[in-house]
């Protein structure tokens, strides 16, 4: 008998819709690693399920979803019964929420303190991956499955010997018999380098490191997963051989990674509510750095004889629950999508969505990056999209949720034109960007060019904005890089809402960045590709900007860091006579730098060596540390490969951190960096 016949009201009838929804989703998510709304949205469902069956408890039946554990193991892999179920966990998702899951526990253990304040827990990450069981006997790993439907998991045993940090045997004392849980999951840099090849090849990619990680491990061919860098941290024992295991939860994960099991280094033990929450805010501010995702933190009271006394409900324990974090992924309307014209004329398209709070601010806007990124997402006005916001990384649109196309749902058309200057719209062989080629007509472009010319890292023109660059164009005040210098406080003072304090503090950081060096000028300038790094570069070979102008392709293409590409803009750029005029006026009006010396080998003893920076520095700016460095001949990367020399670890360094550790690169801390360039003089 269905619910809806059981209950005539217009709850049942609800339970069943979700029941239905939410399985359906299930199957996406657990069997074919491939959800299609973001976990935000399942979590809502499921918890407006878990509301109907507690206001209205005949609706709870043994199928409901919320009554049972993940999805039924696929075909394809041998079904496995585990020794003793694998369960989930119950969710909070706020301060207050977890206050009250611990009263209940100080309830339940007869604690004098309303809140537990004397119980321990132990804090742990929640890995966001997906969890294994792995059975050692006497030492040597005999199988391994999956969590499948909590009773009967896959066994994917050959695929998890391929993993590398999980040991094929346990060393020193361990139990004859020992069923570890953990969670596999995949770096986060290894998942877009995964998600790159994917996209380069035309293949499906994953929707996000969790789905990666349980697609590489579920493979029919273990050699796919072998590729796949997959790794493991252990969180739990299922059971064990009597009299080895400790009697609390922090120690037996000591036990674990005695016997050659690697435990997550940022699990802790809290005494009490306070701290806990501590932890919380913790790992919350950490999130990002860490080089694995996580969708929250696990409590866990650490006293198995009191977690004996707690016991489970049906598909968790009860001295156990996930914190989890606000959601990263979030589902919105795409709205319309515009062409924004770049400072190089690239043409990006941008989607307007209806606003929605994820990845903790609200969202509008959302980069669509090219109108590959669009044919491959295969969006539409008017779709249901997921948007991502994770950490300071700007939100993107990652998938449709096909499901819910609506019938008029309208394609997105490159423009014809530049939807600016009506310029033509050209894309390069081999490239995905369009670009409108109006150039200096282009009055996006020219805004654009003057943003980046006035901003922090090139000319540095303190009070002289976006919004006013906008303004001072649309009212003719200046039209060329080389107007910003014939400004005067009459003329500023004339615009709306500059009153003439402003405008000569203005007039004064415009005078004050009149003395540069080469090398910001020449970034400033906004050649295609130019940036600081190759600036620098051309400026402490060449010395002079005559001579970088007259250079030819092959004298630029020697300078270290220039290939054909950035040496055929920079000669573009300077064959433009517009350009060169430009360049004079703005020296006729004061534009100078010191000169640079010619810096002999002796001078630059990092040539040749490549450095990379992580985390935060305390003592100098992340910029200043980089300059020290292409100073001292060095070439600095944005990230850590077998040809870094060395790697400068600031604070809450994260995933480059371990890369480096793994691939035995060098690694610096701030003092010894320092201390470093004390010693050579740099
Ligand atoms: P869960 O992921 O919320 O929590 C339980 C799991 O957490 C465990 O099985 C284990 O794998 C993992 N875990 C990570 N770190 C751990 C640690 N330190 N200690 C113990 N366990 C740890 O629960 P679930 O039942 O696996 O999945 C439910 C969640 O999955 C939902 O809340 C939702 O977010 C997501 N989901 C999403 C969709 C979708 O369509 N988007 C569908 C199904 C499920």
């Amino acid at each position: 008998m269905s619910l809806s016949e059981n209950n005539s009201n217009s709850e049942a009838v609800r339970a069943e819709a979700l029941i239905e929804q939410i399985e359906e989703y299930n199957y996406q998510y657990y069997v074919l690693d491939q959800p299609s709304v973001p976990d935000a949205q399942y979590d809502r469902l499921m918890r407006e399920l878990l509301q109907l069956e507690k206001d209205f408890p005949n609706l709870v039946s043994e199928n409901s979803p919320t009554q049972k554990v993940g999805g039924k193991p696929a075909h394809g892999f041998p079904p496995i019964e585990h020794l003793t179920p694998m369960l989930s966990l119950d969710n909070v998702f706020s301060e207050q929420e977890f206050k009250d899951f611990a009263r209940k526990i100080s309830e339940r253990l007869d604690l004098t303190t309303p809140q537990g304040e004397e119980l321990s827990y132990v804090g742990e990450p929640k890995l966001d991956g997906l969890a294994i069981s792995i059975i050692y006997r006497n030492g040597k790993l005999e199988h391994a499955a999956t969590r499948g439907d909590g009773r009967t998991g896959e066994n994917v045993t050959l695929n998890v010997r391929t993993i590398g940090s999980v040991p094929l045997r346990l060393r020193g004392d361990f139990p004859p018999l020992l069923d570890v849980r953990g969670e596999i999951f995949i770096a986060k840099s290894d998942f877009e380098i995964l998600n790159r090849n994917a996209i380069e090849r035309g293949e499906k990619t994953f929707a996000n490191p969790r789905n990666a990680a349980a697609g590489s491990l579920r493979q029919l061919d273990p050699r796919i997963t072998a590729k796949r860098k997959l790794s493991v941290y252990f969180y739990a024992v299922g059971s064990a051989s009597d009299g080895y295991l400790a009697s609390s939860h922090r120690q037996r994960l000591q036990q674990l990674k005695s016997w050659g099991l690697p435990i997550c280094p940022e699990i802790q033990l809290l005494s009490g509510v306070n701290q806990n929450i501590e932890y919380y805010k913790l790992i919350s501010e950490k999130r990002d750095q860490l080089p694995y995702d996580i969708d929250g933190v696990v409590f866990k009271v650490d006293s198995i004889d009191q977690q004996q006394q707690l016991g489970f409900v049906a598909k968790a324990p009860r001295w156990a629950i996930a914190h989890k974090f606000p959601a990263q992924e979030e589902v919105t309307k795409l709205t319309s999508v515009d062409f924004q014209v770049g400072r190089t004329g690239a043409v990006t398209p941008v989607a307007r969505l209806e606003p929605v709070f994820v990845g903790g601010v609200t969202v509008s806007n959302a980069t669509l990056h090219n109108m590959d990124e669009i044919n491959r997402l295969d969006v539409r006005v008017g779709d249901t999209v997921v948007v991502r916001r994770a950490g300071d990384v700007i939100p993107q649109v990652v998938s449709v949720v096909k499901a819910e196309r609506i019938e008029n749902a309208k394609k997105i058309v490159k423009p014809e034109v530049c939807p600016v200057c009506q310029s033509a719209v050209e894309k390069e062989a081999d490239q995905a960007v369009y670009r409108c080629t109006g150039g200096l007509v282009c009055s996006a472009q020219r805004t654009q060019s003057m943003i980046h010319f006035a901003s922090r890292k090139a000319m540095d023109i303190d009070g002289l904005g976006d919004k006013l660059i906008e303004l001072m164009i649309d009212e003719e005040i200046i039209h060329h890089l080389s107007d910003i210098y014939r400004l005067t406080v009459d003329k500023v003072s004339t615009l709306e809402r500059m009153a003439e304090k402003s405008a000569s503090n203005l007039i004064e950081s415009i005078e004050n960045s009149k003395q540069t060096t080469l090398e910001k000028f020449l970034y400033a300038l906004g050649i295609r590709e130019v940036g600081e790094v190759t600036a620098y570069n051309l400026a402490h070979q060449c010395l002079d900007i005559n001579t970088i102008a007259k250079s030819t392709l092959q004298e630029l293409e020697a300078i270290k860091d220039i290939g054909p590409i950035v040496a055929g803009h920079i000669v573009h750029f300077f064959a433009n006579p517009q350009n060169l005029q430009i360049i004079n006026e703005l020296q006729q009006l004061g534009v100078h730098w010191p000169d640079i010396e010619k810096k002999s080998a002796e001078m630059m003893p990092l040539t040749e060596q490549v450095w990379v920076l992580t985390g935060t520095l305390s003592q100098m700016k992340r910029n200043e540390a980089k300059q020290r460095l292409l100073a001292l001949g060095a070439k600095v990367s944005g990230s850590v490969s077998k040809n870094t020399n060395v790697l400068v670890a600031g604070e809450a360094a994260g995933s480059k951190l371990t890369k480096a550790q793994t691939l035995g690169i060098t690694i610096y801390s701030e003092d010894e960096f320092v201390e470093f360039l004390d010693r050579i003089g740099g």
